[in-house]
């Protein structure tokens, strides 16, 4: 085939501000002992890098969707693409939408490499570049010109700690006021969402819940600010919230949400009940790990990300009179305040006395053990849930909930409890006669939230009333938390 035809084909030179040589035309270039390579990031319709190799008077290309690997553990896939021609190397800008590959495209790294090995099937090179270098290997994995990988062959560079595939949420200690030695603490607003850790590669998102559950296609609205981090590789925990027609943080709105995983119905409820992702921790950062620094230093760092855009944010954090903060959560009708150590480094996984959360509402997690029918509108339909919360001896009755239900969580309720249905109690304690009288059992497997009064002497959560659903946590981990 004509050299660079390929190329030429799929540009129109009147259309596009990349290079597009003519026919016949060859750049020509003084004989130099190393080729050039050059590794452009480009934002078409799919986010990827493009790495170009100096060969025989043209830029060999392969488009690999999540950059250049860095640990040789992870191999990285490489589509081959058409040749290029020499000039390609310095382009940077933005090729119109709807012409090929519409999209910006900026130089990642440039520089020059060593050829080891170039035969139909593998590449070997070793690159000097300013951003990367080291030993290469990209290697045909199908019968198709387009199936390449990509492999790093020496050691990840010095210092560099692999992404770790989960890392849990630090969790915080429940107290009734906030710490008197403010100086220790920094302040931040406690909101009513859901707990998310997100690990962006490549431009693309993971969102993992408190259960370690893989939660990404539910909040496609993480998409875009993965794709504006490019070619970082970070960690960040954060919640998940969604808001109320008053522009708070609703736990209530955000149900519509946590249970969709179909990526249509996903797509239309994004638009009915946006949700937005505030990042508050840093936890990892292009192969460093951020664990062992102190809150301040994680801190600073997160804010030099600037994440800020339509449906992701860096809520602020505040210092100075622990009082007066959670007296302004109070104002705005916030969840509480989390009091968080200046000096703490993050414990994955822990419950730690580093953060302590004060509310202005109280609320429990519980497991649900049965429900009772309804009267009148709601006869033989669930009238209130019986409720438990996992003790000594196993689940520990703590009360019955019948308000705070909207028709559709109802509805809900009862496709999801029908099938757990049993014929005996799941609790471990005695119920009062008159809440087991008529009562339907289910496995105790649906985690749910109310907001309460008070615990009774005997154990029991007095005045709750349902908040929703907590498909983020499991049965075990439920606990008494005051
Ligand atoms: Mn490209």
């Amino acid at each position: 085939m004509p050299e660079l035809l390929t190329y030429r084909n799929k540009r129109d030179p009147a259309r596009t501000p990349e290079p597009v040589p003519g026919a016949g035309k060859r750049t020509t270039k003084r004989k130099s002992k190393r080729d050039t390579f050059v590794v452009q990031e480009h934002h078409a319709t799919a986010l990827h890098w493009d790495f170009r190799l100096e060969r025989d008077g043209v830029l060999v290309s392969w488009a690999v969707p999540k950059g250049l690997p860095l640990d040789p553990d992870v191999n990285h896939l490489a589509v081959h693409t058409e040749d290029h021609p020499l000039e390609y190397a310095a382009f940077e800008g933005e090729i119109p939408k709807g012409e090929y590959g519409g999209g910006a495209v900026t130089i990642w790294d440039h520089g020059t490499y060593e050829c080891e090995k170039w035969s139909e099937r593998e590449v070997k090179v070793v690159l000097h570049g300013e951003r990367v270098t080291g030993r290469y290997v990209l290697f045909k994995t199908g019968s198709r010109d387009r199936d390449w990988m990509m492999h790093r062959m020496d050691p990840p560079p010095a210092d560099y700690t692999p992404m770790p595939s989960l890392i849990r949420p630090m969790l915080a200690v429940l107290r009734e006021e906030v710490p008197r030695d403010d100086d220790k603490f920094a302040y931040e607003f406690k909101w009513d969402g859901v707990r998310a850790i997100v690990y962006v590669d490549g431009g693309r998102p993971r969102v993992l819940s408190r259960n370690d559950r893989d939660v990404t296609v539910s909040y496609p609205e993480l998409r875009a600010m993965a794709e504006s981090l490019g070619s970082r590789q970070l960690v960040l925990d954060g919640e998940i919230v969604a808001m109320d027609e008053r522009g708070r943080p609703s736990f209530e709105a955000l149900q519509a949400r946590m249970h969709v995983t179909n990526a249509a119905q996903v797509r239309r409820l994004a638009t009915q009940v946006p949700a937005t992702f505030l990042a508050f921790d840093v936890l990892h950062l292009d192969g460093r790990s951020l664990l062992d620094e102190p809150y301040t230093e994680r801190r600073r760092i997160l804010e030099s990300l600037n994440l800020s855009g339509p449906s992701w944010q860096t809520p602020p954090h505040f210092e100075g009179s622990g009082e007066a903060i959670l007296a302004a959560s109070k104002e705005q009708g916030l969840e509480g305040v989390l009091a968080k150590r200046l000096d703490s480094r993050y414990h994955a996984g822990k419950r730690s006395d580093c953060w302590l959360k004060v509310k202005n509402l109280r609320t429990q997690e519980v497991v649900i053990g049965g429900w009772k029918p309804g009267e009148g509108r709601r006869k033989g339909a669930i009238g209130s849930l019986l409720l438990g919360v996992p003790g000594t001896d196993g689940l520990d009755y703590v009360g019955h909930v019948g308000t705070g239900f909207t028709d559709a969580m109802l509805r809900e309720l009862e496709s999801m409890l029908s099938p757990l249905e049993r014929t005996e109690p799941p609790f471990a304690t005695a119920i009062p006669r008159p809440h087991a009288k008529d009562a339907h059992w289910v496995e105790p497997q649906i985690v749910g939230e109310v907001a309460f009064g008070e615990w009774t002497k005997a154990g029991i959560l007095r005045h709750p009333a349902w908040r929703g659903l907590r498909p983020d946590k499991d049965p075990a981990e439920v606990t008494r938390e005051s």
